[in-house]
């Protein structure tokens, strides 16, 4: 029998592999990589590997040793061409090709790159790979301004890492609050005020005109006339999904690869999971793409289950976080768009949690250093709990208690 095969050496794809061996599958498993290091965790690049208080040998999941005993075949820097769905081959860069019995795709996502003038000067980051990651903990050792393009996770990350290390940090965001994309407008005006308590230039409804050189490094010209002067610029404008292979050899795709809630692409020989699929989520009841750890680990091992014939619905309650300065945002559910919402605890205190309602309906909460109320609200979200308002602003009540009763 051919190998099955794992394309992308993410999350999702290690996930895959674990996943596989640990149903049972004992057949012969590859796992190919574009990049030169084994699978390792991205959620600290922007963040304590920036600062410098984490090893790059810290980031890998596992060591190499570790694939050796579950007998994978790990071939990192190997660019996958083309997908042959009829001969069941895949075609890398090399021109060799791989027969395969069943494929699963978790090729994830790249940066969205800056397209005004100046793009592709010198000095302009992004924040995606360890190699990005790296260039810009090395640069940052000689840079006093730091011009932040885009006021979405990584973009806040990157200017409470810069502040963190005594850098000069201005945050320019298109949209008119920052990470407008994932939370509501109380918590966005909170983590403005918080950015610029610590000192941070924040810009909102700034659109980039152009990046020129200057003598003193970058200008950063917006189109209300504001010039910033910067050392460099680290853009976070959002990613793309790496759904080309897919699209290319024919299998459905729309803002990603799509897939149903067994993670089945539209050829029963592949399966796909993490960043880069358009999916069904059940918990939502909707086609969603999700760009995090939670549905990369999720749906991979849901994507794993259906290759060993074990087939189980993906039906998870999404979660995200994100650490900026002391201040750890955990979000449960999707709360946007909601039509009521109530705030527990205390904006001045940092301490708080934003509850979202649909059609009376809790949909989703962003703790804010509130780590067991997040707990709480997966739980509730996972149960189906009815939530009221009323409930969800009363500090007395005890929702610990309402999540354990179910
Ligand atoms: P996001 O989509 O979170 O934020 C990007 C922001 O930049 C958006 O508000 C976007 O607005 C704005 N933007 C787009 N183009 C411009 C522009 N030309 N000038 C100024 N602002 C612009 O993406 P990130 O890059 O921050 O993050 C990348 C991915 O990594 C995301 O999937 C994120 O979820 C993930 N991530 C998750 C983390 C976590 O869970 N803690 C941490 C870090 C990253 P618009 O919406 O209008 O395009």
């Amino acid at each position: 029998m051919n190998p099955y095969v794992v394309i992308g050496a993410g999350q999702a794809g290690m996930q895959v592999c674990d996943s596989l061996r640990k149903s049972g599958y004992d057949g012969e498993l590859i796992l190919l990589g574009e990049e030169d290091s084994l699978p390792y965790q991205r959620p600290p690049l922007s963040k304590k590997f920036l600062t410098g208080d984490l090893d790059r040998d810290r980031l890998l999941f596992r060591p190499a040793a570790y694939f050796d005993k579950i007998a994978v075949d790990v071939r990192l820097r190997t660019q996958v061409e083309s997908i042959d769905r009829a001969a069941r081959q895949i075609v890398l860069g090399d021109g060799s090709t791989l027969a395969y019995t069943k494929l699963a795709l978790t090729t994830g996502t790249r940066v969205r790159p800056l397209n005004c003038p100046g793009h592709e000067l010198d000095n302009i980051y992004y924040v995606r790979t360890l190699t990005d990651s790296e260039m810009l903990l090395q640069r940052l050792a000689s840079t006093e301004r730091v011009a932040v393009i885009g006021g979405g996770f990584i973009g806040l990350e990157v200017a409470a890492v810069a502040r963190e290390l005594e850098k000069q940090a201005t945050v320019i965001e298109a949209q008119e609050r920052l990470m407008a994309r994932a939370v509501s407008p109380v918590v966005s005006d909170f983590y403005a005020k918080l950015h610029r308590s610590r000192g941070v230039d924040v810009r909102c409804s700034s659109a980039v005109e152009s990046i020129v050189e200057s003598k003193q490094g970058l200008l950063v010209n917006l189109a209300d006339g504001a010039r910033i002067e910067s050392d460099i610029v680290v853009a976070g404008i959002g990613v793309l999904p790496n759904s080309e292979l897919a699209e290319n050899c024919g299998l459905a795709c729309n803002s990603g690869i799509v897939v149903d809630e067994y993670a089945q692409t539209s050829d029963p020989h592949i399966v796909a999971a993490g960043d880069c699929t358009m999916h069904f989520n059940g918990f939502l009841q909707r086609e969603i793409r999700l760009e995090s750890v939670q549905n990369a680990v999720d749906q991979a091992k849901v994507a794993a289950a259906t290759l060993c014939g074990q087939p189980q619905a993906y039906r998870q309650v999404p979660w995200f976080w994100s650490d900026q300065y002391d201040v750890k945002l955990q979000m449960a559910g999707i709360g946007m768009p909601f039509d009521q919402y109530a705030v527990r605890g205390d904006l001045a205190s940092q301490a708080f949690s934003v509850f979202y309602f649909r059609d009376n309906t809790f949909v989703g909460a962003d703790s804010i250093n509130r780590p067991a109320e997040h707990m709480a609200c997966r739980k509730l979200l996972t149960q189906g709990t009815t939530l009221s308002v009323a409930q969800a602003q009363d500090i007395d009540f005890d929702l610990k208690q309402l999540a354990k009763a179910g």
